[in-house]
C-alpha cells in the first residue's frame, strides 16, 4: 500500500507561492441591472435615507458610482480621496477580497463632492477622533469614536427592505424585473457592464475593476456584444430610406436568422456621415468608393434612422452656413459658385428626413420610446464617426455617472 507522499525526498516542501490562486468569483457578467432599473433606484435614494440613514444612502450611491464591492465602501477611510497631477479625483480604497490595499480609482467630480460632503458630516459627528482612524461611513452602535465602518450585512438588509418597498421595476422590454436580483453587489456588475457597453478598452476596465485576470473582465464584453446586437436590431426597426419611408423589408431581412443577422448587416452596409450605405461596390470598398460622390440624400442606397438625428440636424445647419458663405464670397466664377452652393433639393430632403424621424418617434408609446432611446445610446457609443469630407456632429462622450434626483 502506498501513501500520498511516498517516493518524495525528505526535503520536499510546498510553499505558499506553489498553491495556485483561487479563481476570481463574484464578478459574473449577465447580472448587471438594466438602465431603467438603475434609474428608478437612483430616483428612490432619498427614500433609502429616510428609511435607514444618510450613511446608508451615501454607501449605496458610492457603490453605484464606483462599482466597488459593498465591504470596500463600508470600510472606506475618512480621508479616502486625493487629486492626481491633472486635478482629477481618485478614490483610495482597499481591495479586501484580494488583499490589495491602497488601490486608486478615478472618480467623477460629482462623486468626489459626495465623498467630501460625507467627510464633513463624519468629522462633525466625531470631532475628536484621529482622522487616520476615522471611517467615512461609521456605524452608529457601540462605536463612540467612529473607527468602525458600516456592517456589510446591515447594509444588505436595508438595501433589501428599500428595494422591496419600491413599486415594480420595469425593464426596457416592458417586463417586471425580479427584485430579489437587486442586491448591493449588482451595482458592481452594472458598473462593469456600463463601461464595457461604452467601449472602454478591456485592459482599462480590468484595471478599474481591479481584476487579477483579464479573462474575468472579458466576459463583460461578450454580454456587451449581445446587447449591442439587440440594440442594432431595435434601431433597425425604425430605419428609413432617403424618401423617409420605412425600410421595413430590409430591416426585417436583418432581423431574420439568429446569429447571421448581425454579421449580414455588418457586411451589407457601410457607414456614411448620417446613415448607412448599401451600395455593393462601396460596401466592398469599405465606404471609400461611392460611385455618386456621396450624394447620399438623393441616393436609393442610403438608409438612416433615429440614431442619426443629431447628425442630420447638424448637416442642415452646415448646409445653411455653406450657402451663406458661398453667397457672400467674392472671387468665385459663376459656375464655381453654382457648384459650391448646396442644392435646395438636398436641403429639403434632409429636412424631410428629420421630420419623418421625429414623426416616427412621436408615434411610439412611452415604453417603446424608452426602449429605442436606450438602444440608440448603446448604438451611438459603439459607432465609428465617419467624415468623408462631409460635416458631421460630434459623438457625445459617455457620461457614465447616472443622474441623481
Ligand atoms: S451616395 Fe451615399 S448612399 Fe449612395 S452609393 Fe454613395 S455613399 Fe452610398
Amino acid at each position: 500500500m502506498t501513501t500520498p507522499l511516498e517516493g518524495l525526498p525528505p526535503d520536499f516542501a510546498l510553499r505558499d507561492e506553489d498553491v495556485p490562486a483561487a479563481p476570481e468569483r463574484g464578478d459574473e457578467p449577465g447580472r448587471a441591472l438594466p438602465l431603467t432599473v438603475v434609474r428608478s433606484l437612483c430616483d428612490a435614494l432619498p427614500l433609502l435615507e429616510s428609511m435607514a440613514s444618510r450613511d446608508f444612502r451615501v454607501a449605496v450611491e458610492l457603490i453605484i458610482d464606483t462599482g466597488r464591492r459593498p465591504d470596500e465602501i463600508c470600510q472606506l477611510a475618512w480621508d479616502c480621496t486625493r487629486q492626481d497631477s491633472d486635478g482629477g479625483w481618485l478614490l483610495i480604497y482597499d481591495n479586501i477580497k484580494e488583499q490589495r490595499l491602497g488601490r486608486e480609482l478615478p472618480i467623477t467630480e460629482a462623486t468626489a463632492n459626495l465623498i467630501h460632503e460625507q467627510k464633513r458630516v463624519a468629522r462633525g459627528r466625531f470631532p475628536h477622533t484621529d482622522p487616520r482612524e476615522l471611517k467615512l461611513l461609521a456605524h452608529v452602535r457601540r462605536n463612540p469614536r467612529g473607527v468602525h465602518g458600516l456592517v456589510e450585512d446591515t447594509l444588505a438588509s436595508w438595501h433589501r427592505e428599500w428595494v422591496d418597498s419600491l413599486p415594480p421595476m420595469i425593464t426596457p422590454e416592458g417586463q417586471e424585473f425580479l427584485k430579489e436580483d437587486i442586491v448591493p453587489y449588482s451595482h458592481r456588475h452594472t458598473y462593469a457592464q456600463r463601461h464595457a457597453d461604452a467601449g472602454v478598452p478591456v485592459d482599462v476596465l480590468s484595471e478599474l475593476m481591479d481584476h487579477r485576470s483579464l479573462a474575468v473582465t472579458q466576459t463583460y464584453y461578450r454580454v456587451s456584444a449581445v446587447r449591442r446586437r439587440e440594440a442594432v436590431d431595435t434601431v433597425a426597426r425604425h430605419q428609413l430610406d432617403r424618401h423617409g419611408a420605412p425600410a421595413w423589408r430590409e430591416a426585417q431581412t436583418l432581423l431574420d436568422g439568429q446569429r447571421a443577422r448581425y454579421a449580414r448587416q455588418a457586411i451589407s452596409q457601410v457607414a456614411v456621415p448620417f446613415g448607412s450605405c448599401e451600395e455593393p461596390s462601396n460596401v466592398q470598398a469599405g465606404g471609400g468608393a461611392c460611385p455618386f460622390r456621396w450624394q447620399c440624400g438623393g441616393c436609393d442606397h442610403f438608409r438612416t434612422d433615429a440614431s442619426y438625428l443629431p447628425e442630420l440636424k447638424a448637416y442642415v445647419d452646415e448646409l445653411r452656413r455653406t450657402k451663406e458663405r458661398v453667397l457672400a464670397a467674392t472671387g468665385l466664377d459663376d459656375w464655381a459658385r453654382e457648384r459650391a452652393l448646396p442644392s435646395e433639393e438636398e436641403n429639403a430632403r434632409v429636412k424631410h428626413l428629420i421630420a419623418r424621424v421625429e414623426d416616427d418617434l412621436d408615434q411610439l408609446t412611452d415604453t417603446e420610446r424608452h426602449e429605442l432611446e436606450e438602444a440608440i445610446t448603446l448604438v451611438r457609443r459603439s459607432r465609428r464617426v465617419v467624415s468623408l469630407g462631409m460635416p458631421h456632429g460630434r459623438q457625445p462622450s459617455p457620461n457614465l455617472r447616472l443622474e441623481r434626483p
